[in-house]
């Protein structure tokens, strides 16, 4: 990809192995920016951060092995930029069912008809970049990927149209009209649905030191989320752990339609060991595909992990280019780059007919080295996300998980979304998360003064807080991710439980206030139940 021109010499970054190139070897412009080829097939894909498909590249390729890191599978030699049949696979034949007819006008973003994706109608739009026509043909039938659908008559003369088209992944795609949030995006974690949520087109960012449960939260995500479609891109990441990732993701079983997850989900694995100027590509290819499906009207989760990587390619490559350096060597436009990615999420009117509405949440994961949220790539997503669940080292080590600080954490999506928990959930909901929230930071303050003096100084009203604030935590915030039951929980059953917790506080005062002492009030058996009721 050319990055920069200046009279007489072209900067390009190269995203493949430049071993074996040498001084004098011809270089061929393609003529095009790096695009993204968008079709039926992306789902249940598994590209890498070009879109080529590692998957079916492993089954059928050549492997171009690396001295020194035997056993991995890397690029085929010299695959390049992928071509539709690459992309999207070069066999599979779709049954289209067309929704208009020769003779009907259509625009860009009109839907022309789908052809059945899995659990998915993949819906089969005109390009937005396409002019305005008269269809001369659109019949029904079996199409591979590449071959002609129908064509168009445009002033510019005849088009035809294909299954796939092409979009160039620095650019946005365009919508008709963005839209304020209104609906969570429902994780089943109790402590992001209930405290800390994030709307559906909403942006999040999850910073959290190494071993604080961030891969674990975006594969609960991508799996439990009441997303249509889960565009998962492992950025920079180790290729153990993606490997991992990988060998795991076939596995999942999708709770909504009890097929795999795959199904309705496109991965993209761009490793450490890839050349560093892939990671931003892989992240631009994973908000072009996102995009692709909000055009559709689907409600997309775009997963990232961990823009960090791409922060620290960006560094290296502006080092490179002698460019002034900004905050701990990063490139001045670090937090524009960043904020390009941030505003592709979003709910919109997308382009077309019929009317669709679509969305896009972004859920961005952040590594800062040493855990330290003060550095530039924390700072700069934080001020572009809506949310942010802070993972919190201390809670990590103490087996707390999810390990979202309380303290830390916030959503500015509460007053947007409140609207929607009050009529579907319980009408108090924004005074519980509040009452949840303050009892959390009491028991902080509390716990000092314990600290200091004992828990036989605190008057029982403080001791009640303790105590509930306790139960709180074990028995509603924590959550096993790898308990059958626990996972994920319905949000009608997270209230539930919230509810229950809070009654404690009463309940025991009350106790008190009969004259029972508090040790003999917790031992009320209602309280074991309510511990246990998570799993
Ligand atoms: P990171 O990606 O931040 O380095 P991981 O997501 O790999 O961290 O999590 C580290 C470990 O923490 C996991 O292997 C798992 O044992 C534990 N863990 C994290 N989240 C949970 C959870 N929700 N439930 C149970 N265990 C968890």
């Amino acid at each position: 990809e050319v990055i920069r021109l200046e009279p007489g010499e072209a900067t390009i970054q190269v995203y493949e192995e430049t071993a074996g190139l040498r001084v004098g070897d011809p270089v061929a412009a393609s003529g095009s920016p790096p695009h993204a080829w968008l079709g039926p097939g992306l789902l249940g894909a598994t590209f890498d951060g070009l879109q080529r498909p590692l998957d079916r590249l492993a089954a059928g390729g050549t492997w171009l092995l690396l001295p020194g890191r035997a056993a991995a599978a890397f690029e085929p030699e010299g695959a390049g930029m992928a071509g539709p049949r690459l992309a999207l696979g070069p066999d599979r034949r779709w049954s289209f069912e067309p929704e208009r007819s020769a003779g009907d006008e259509v625009g860009p973003g009109d839907r022309l008809g789908t052809v059945a994706e899995g659990p998915i109608r993949h819906g089969i739009l005109v390009p937005p970049d396409l002019a305005r026509g008269r269809l001369l043909e659109l019949p029904p039938g079996d199409h591979g990927i590449a071959e002609p659908i129908g064509h168009l008559e445009t002033a510019a003369g005849i088009v035809p149209l294909h299954l796939a088209q092409r979009w160039p992944v620095r650019v946005p795609r365009p919508v008709l009209r963005r839209l304020p949030v209104e609906r969570p995006l429902l994780t089943g974690q109790r402590v992001i649905d209930m405290l800390f949520p994030v709307a559906k087109g909403g942006a999040t960012v999850i910073p959290g030191g190494f071993g604080t449960g961030k891969t674990v939260l975006e594969q609960a995500l991508a799996r439990w989320s009441d997303a249509d479609i889960v565009v998962y891109v492992g950025c920079g990441e180790r290729g153990n752990e993606m490997a991992e990732l990988l060998a795991s993701f076939p596995d999942l079983v999708d709770p909504r339609t009890g097929g795999p997850l795959l199904a309705r989900t496109v991965l993209i694995a761009n490793t450490s060991n890839m050349p560093v100027a892939a990671r931003e590509a892989s992240v631009l290819f994973g908000a072009t595909i996102a995009e692709y499906f909000r055009d559709q009207g689907y409600q997309v989760a775009l997963l990232a992990d961990s823009t960090s990587r791409w922060a620290e390619a960006l560094r290296e490559i502006s080092g490179r280019l002698e460019e002034l350096p900004g905050e701990e060597g990063f490139p001045a436009y670090l937090g524009s780059r960043l904020a390009g990615f941030y505003e592709r999420a979003g709910r919109a009117v997308v382009l077309g007919a019929p009317e669709r509405i679509g969305s896009i949440t972004t859920v961005g994961a952040v590594s800062p080295p040493g855990g330290d949220f003060s550095e530039p790539v924390t700072q700069a997503s934080l001020r572009l996300a809506g949310a942010f669940w802070a993972l919190d080292a201390e809670l990590a080590h103490a087996r707390h998980f999810p390990a979202i600080s309380w303290t830390q954490s916030y959503s500015l999506y509460v007053d947007q979304l409140a609207p929607w928990y009050e009529e579907t959930l319980d009408p108090g909901w924004r005074e519980r998360r509040a009452e949840a929230i303050d009892l959390l930071v009491r028991e902080r303050q509390l716990l000092d003064v314990v600290a200091l003096v004992g828990a036989d100084a605190l008057p029982d009203e403080d001791r009640v807080v303790l105590e509930v604030a306790r139960l709180l935590r074990e028995a509603f915030l924590q959550q096993h991710a790898f308990d059958p039951v626990d996972a994920a929980r319905p949000p009608e059953v997270q209230i539930a439980l919230l509810r229950a917790v809070l009654a404690v506080r009463t309940g025991l005062s009350a106790a008190l206030g009969r004259g029972a002492t508090l040790g003999q009030a917790m031992e009320a058996p209602v309280l074991d139940e309510l511990r246990r009721a998570r799993s």
